[in-house]
């Protein structure tokens, strides 16, 4: 935009030097008349050299017997016969002088009169005029206020259409929304039967999971037009715009019936209303009412549906869930195994692989991750190829990028003197080794030194399987894989480093939750402590009510630091033991920085798991 204003400018201002030319070069082309008094005037009369006096307003011209021509001017309200007669001319002389009296008119007057003070005034509305072009090509959005932004999938390119076949796992999704498509294309069918059209249904999952894309593919799959809008967009600073956007929105949709509406994050404007405190909160349920009156407005035959997004449905305002407006609900769950294999073939289209590629085995090391993460995993790999000017991808660009996603990137740059890193390399041998002698926990993957993002180094453990179940032996090993690294530490230098780590956060948070929620602990027994609570204006915050006593408390404390000091306890055991090893894993990382599973494997093949 910089650019443009330059040029615009410069345009303006040759513009204006040619104009300015024009001007001089027409002024000069007149030879401007001598201009002299009335006395002179008089004087020439008197010696008879005049020949005619032209009058146009106050301006003289005395054309001479020789032909020159002389200018002059007179007080506006006398006439020439007067002021010569004021002046004593002889008669005779003046009878000799013709006198013209003209008209005070024509174009040449008034351009004469009024372009000198018309011309500047005229280049300063120009100015302006170009400047407002600028500022609101720049600014558009906010002259524009009450417009809502939404996007009609369809006056994209067709390539740009998203069909089911693009959406890989999620089911059950497609089966539920299947009827919706079917509904867009052929609404007779059901309104014969006296059917009420489902009106809004709520897309739920968490980021990342394909909302977005699976709405767009419905549009896709019923060929209707996808508007696409934002429920953070709906809420501007001023009161009322939101609302106005909806109403906007809707009118749009209407039009393009039959069509699909889609608002993601629609919690960011169907939180629970009545909820706020401190500061108002009434731009949101403006907007909010707004969308709910919109909904119950449509008629019976109006073909709009609208899709909405949220990975909150617990904080959404009842309202929004009553029977005609969102009252189906449609789950996104994070992809298992098998989805993620799917969503990275998806993916992996358009990309040239070499042989050495197994999607299976990318898609066992990335458990938790998203649709999107996914989608980034491979495209990192890809930009990785790319780097090292490579034609095709290989499975280690693929595997590198996981990490990189997971954990951020590499960084290499930061320069560890030997003991640190020293330290890093028997912390996390210390967590490899109890994670391979410990029976339920999850096989080792990789051990790295190399820190990426916040972690020094780390270790990576993927299940086998996609579980959903664990068992309290499972959080147990889980406690005393977290203090594997602490403990090496201690036995190697006896001494433990701070580190970039927050083990023991995530194991006090294992053991609280093994006491507090899933009734775990024999002394407190099967029950739960604490009722959790979400503060809805507070979005994220969790708050604990207490619903136990002073005494129970303690004993809480008790057990959840028991299950801390046995975790660390067998930790040491193991370490103690298998030490030889600790020294050969640590060592490796030393020299090699990372170790990948196999070669862990072997490193470790005559310690049998289990064997602590
Ligand atoms: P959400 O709206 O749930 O946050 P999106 O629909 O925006 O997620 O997903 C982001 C991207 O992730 C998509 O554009 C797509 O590339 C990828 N993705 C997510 N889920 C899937 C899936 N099931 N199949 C294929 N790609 C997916
Ligand atoms: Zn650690």
């Amino acid at each position: 935009m910089g650019k443009n204003l330059f040029k615009n400018i410069l345009v303006f201002f040759i513009v204006f030097l040619v104009v300015m030319g024009v001007f001089s070069l027409f002024n000069n082309s007149i030879a401007e008349p001598e201009e002299i008094s009335i006395s002179g005037v008089v004087d020439k009369i008197q010696k008879e050299e005049v020949e005619k006096i032209e009058v146009i307003g106050t301006q003289l011209t005395v054309i001479l017997k020789n032909g020159e021509e002389l200018k002059s001017l007179k007080e506006p309200n006398d006439t020439v016969s007067s002021l010569l007669a004021d002046y004593d001319v002889d008669q005779s002389k003046m009878a000799a002088v013709t006198i013209e009296v003209k008209e005070n008119s024509g174009f040449g007057f008034w351009a004469g009169a009024i372009l000198p003070f018309l011309f500047p005034f005229l280049l300063i509305v120009a100015f302006f005029w170009f400047m407002m072009r600028q500022v609101q090509g720049a600014n558009s959005r906010a002259m524009s206020f009450g417009k809502s932004n939404a996007t009609d999938q369809k006056k994209d390119a067709p390539k740009k259409k998203v069909f089911f076949k693009d959406v890989a796992g999620v089911i059950e999704a497609k089966e539920e929304l299947s009827e919706i498509i079917d509904f867009l294309k052929n609404p007779a069918k059901f309104l014969s039967l006296g059917a009420t059209i489902p009106k809004g249904v709520l897309l739920i999952g968490s980021p990342g999971t394909g909302k977005t894309l699976l709405a767009k593919a419905v549009a896709g799959e019923a060929s209707v037009p996808f508007f696409h809008m934002s429920g953070s967009e709906f809420v501007e600073m001023f009161v009322g715009v939101g609302a106005s956007r909806v109403r906007d929105l809707f009118k749009k949709a209407k039009k393009a019936a039959p069509c699909i509406v889609f608002v993601d994050e629609i919690d960011a404007v169907g939180r629970q209303r009545g909820s706020g405190i401190g500061g108002s909160h009434d731009e949101r349920e403006q907007t909010l009412n707004q969308i709910l009156v919109e909904m119950d407005g449509f008629d019976t035959d109006t073909n709009v549906i609208v899709l909405a997004a949220t990975n909150r449905p617990d904080i959404l305002d009842p309202a929004l869930l009553r029977p005609g407006r969102f009252d189906r609900r449609v789950l996104l769950d994070d992809p298992d195994l098998n989805d993620r294999e799917a969503i990275l073939k998806v993916h992996s289209k358009k990309k040239p692989y070499d042989d050495t590629v197994n999607l299976r085995e990318v898609a066992e090391r990335t458990p938790g991750l998203t649709g999107a993460d996914l989608a980034s995993v491979l495209n990192e790999g890809a930009i990785l190829a790319a780097k090292q000017n490579k034609k095709t991808i290989s499975q280690s660009d693929i595997l590198l990028s996981i990490e990189k996603v997971m954990l951020g990137p590499e960084r290499k740059s930061r320069v560890m003197n030997a003991t640190e890193k020293k330290t890093i390399a028997y912390h996390e041998a210390g967590h490899a080794l109890v994670a391979h002698v410990l029976p339920n926990s999850d096989p080792v993957h990789k051990i790295s030194i190399i820190s990426r993002g916040q972690a020094g180094g780390y270790t990576l453990k993927v299940p086998s399987e996609d579980k959903y179940l664990h068992t309290k032996s499972d959080f147990l090993d889980e406690m005393t894989v977290l203090m594997g690294g602490k403990v090496a530490e201690q036995e190697i230098f006896n001494e433990i480093s701070t580190g970039p780590s927050n083990d023991l956060k995530q194991a006090t948070q294992i053991a609280k939750k093994v006491v507090t929620q899933y009734g775990m602990s024999e002394k407190l027994g099967p029950r739960t402590y604490g009722e959790r609570e979400e503060l809805i204006f507070l979005g994220k915050e969790i708050h604990e009510r207490r619903d136990y006593s002073e005494k129970t408390a303690q004993l809480i404390d008790q057990e959840v630091s028991r299950l801390l000091g046995n975790a660390y306890d067998s930790a040491k055991k193991i370490i103690k033991k298998s030490r030889r090893y600790l020294d050969k894993i640590a060592l490796r990382l030393l020299d090699k920085e990372t170790i990948e599973r196999q070669e862990f494997e072997t490193l470790l093949k005559d310690l049998k798991p289990s064997a602590a």
